[in-house]
């Protein structure tokens, strides 16, 4: 079977990588039933590092007879919990224990810096598997109370096929939130990465069985979104598409499943996250904390404190500190140890951001720092700050996904939560004040599913992540994730009731 292999020898990371390239289905590497390819591209450069196999709407429905098949035959009600979460926390040891090759996969193919990817991708991915290893025994109903003439109780069965479509901000981290509780609760997996970054997913394919994991209880299909994506949330035989991506494409999936089986569907979407900091802050922490919001994996984070609204009486000597902080940020190589922010993921992507930047040069804003490329090549971006932004602006209403941030004066609380609500996203926000009185109480009025304060960006794999109004449905992480990879059944048991 195809093969790629990478040999890695920067400062940060010396070593070898070798990465199947086919579709993984059944427990094999295979051919697509078409042959197609999709080419790999390094952000840093432009260049092509490699290309993988391009699933279609056949490869799909192979992997999903493959998928139902282990369900039915050696997995979902027939594996217990306890056997799931070893295998899981097995897959979690083999991924330990090759970390750092991961970690110089998801810096290559994503651009990220190889520290950022190994302490907090790659450590994330292990820990959510570890997380739902700790679950899958634990996934219990209850009995309830009728009379005495029935005995009745729930229970929280699997509920069979899930489609799995992840985006390329974090690859492999948003796939293990995804099959963490997908698998502790018995499913049956079809993967589908983003074609952009398929490399870390099929790398971890061959530690399924390592890990003890049947055949065609995790399959891949990588492809573009609107072939295989597409493919997989048509599927009739699908039970489930969990998804992480894009408010457009999470709604195309949800039409998509309302016209086919009425599969379930859980949405992880867009954001325009509002930091909200008052005129009493520790000013050092919350630049630090602003500026991880905002400049964290280069802006494409679906949590990025994209509008900072900031007081009158602290405005000018935020923006000075967080100018400061903002242009001590190192931009370049991945592999270099000291790189903070590297390449966005594309070109489309860079051409949007660019885009987005000359959309707030024309309303009227000021670039206040950056706006422009970085370098001579591949698709980085400085670090930019705007100010006099208003309102209506595109670049204050809209996902710009990248290290661009909109800064906002403002004067009382009111105002700052009304502004702050001015959004058809509610993924999250963070509040940022010396006083808790008011820190819970602008916490408590922002619409959105997370709502940090002094801090921003700082997730936790045991708390619900998920988004209010246009960010989303459902929750992943936390306990709350699992019902959303299970069914609900009531069982009712007659003791003696005669008719
Ligand atoms: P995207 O929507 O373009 O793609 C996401 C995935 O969907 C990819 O695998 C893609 O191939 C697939 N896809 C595309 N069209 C499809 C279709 N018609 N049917 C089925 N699948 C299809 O998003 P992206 O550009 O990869 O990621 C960036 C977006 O993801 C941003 O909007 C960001 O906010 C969001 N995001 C959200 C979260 C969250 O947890 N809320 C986390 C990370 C990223």
């Amino acid at each position: 079977m195809s093969s790629f292999t990478y040999q890695f020898d920067t400062p940060s990371y010396k070593g070898t990588s070798t990465v199947p390239t086919g579709l993984f289905i059944n427990g094999k590497f295979v051919e697509p039933v078409e042959k197609g390819t999709i080419e790999v591209v390094n952000p840093v450069n432009g260049k092509v590092i490699t290309s993988v196999a391009a699933g279609t709407a056949a490869d799909i429905d192979i992997a999903v007879r493959a998928a139902r098949k282990a369900y039915k035959e050696c997995w979902g009600l027939k594996v217990p919990g306890v056997q799931r979460g070893r295998m899981l926390n097995k897959l979690a040891d083999l991924l330990q224990a090759n970390a750092d090759e991961f970690a110089a996969l998801e810096a290559l193919d994503v651009g990220k810096a190889f520290r950022v990817a190994r302490n907090g991708d790659i450590l994330a991915s292990i820990g959510a598997l570890r997380y739902y290893a700790g679950w899958a025994d634990k996934i219990q109903g209850k009995t309830i109370e009728t009379n005495e003439k029935k005995l009745a109780y729930t229970r929280h069965e699997p509920i069979g096929v899930v489609g799995a479509i992840v985006p390329w901000n974090f690859p492999l981290t948003m796939l293990s939130f995804k099959i963490g509780p997908a698998l502790a609760a018995g499913n049956a997996v079809i993967l589908k990465p983003s074609e952009l970054t398929p490399l870390t997913a099929l790398r971890l394919c061959p530690l399924f069985a390592e890990a003890g994991f049947p055949d065609g209880v995790v399959n891949l299909v990588n492809g573009y979104g609107s072939i295989a994506g597409q493919a997989l949330s048509e599927h009739m035989d699908v039970d489930k598409i969990t998804f992480t991506g894009s408010t457009l494409t999470g709604r195309k999936i949800m039409e998509t499943a309302s016209k086919t089986n009425l599969k379930k569907v859980t949405l992880e979407l867009g954001g325009k996250s509002p930091s909200v900091i008052f005129n009493d802050v520790d000013l050092e922490q919350t630049v630090k904390w602003a500026s991880h919001g905002i400049f964290m994996n280069h802006g494409q984070a679906c949590t990025a404190g994209s509008r900072i609204f900031v007081q009158a009486g602290i405005y000018d000597r935020f923006l000075k500190a967080f100018t400061e902080h903002a242009l001590s940020l190192k931009v370049g190589d991945p592999f270099a140890r000291d790189t903070y922010q590297g390449p966005q993921i594309s070109q489309t992507q860079f051409e949007r951001i660019m885009g987005y930047i000359k959309s707030g040069k024309e309303d009227g804003a000021t670039v206040h720092i950056g706006g422009e490329r970085h370098g001579n090549e591949g698709y980085f971006i400085q670090p930019t700050i705007f100010t006099e932004c208003k309102p209506n602006m595109k670049i204050v209403q809209e996902e710009i996904f990248g290290p661009v941030a909109a800064i906002i004066k403002f004067t009382t609380e009111e105002e700052a939560i009304e502004q702050a609500n001015n959004t058809v996203y509610g993924l999250a926000c963070s509040v940022f004040t010396r006083d808790i009185d008011r820190a819970i109480r602008v916490a408590h009025s922002i619409e959105a599913g997370t709502a940090w304060i002094n801090c921003h960006n700082s997730s936790e794999l045991s708390l619900p992540f998920g988004g209010f109004k246009q960010s989303g449905i459902g929750r992943e992480l936390g306990e709350y994730a699992l019902e959303h990879y299970t069914n609900l059944k009531a069982v009712h048991v007659n003791i003696g009731h005669r008719l």
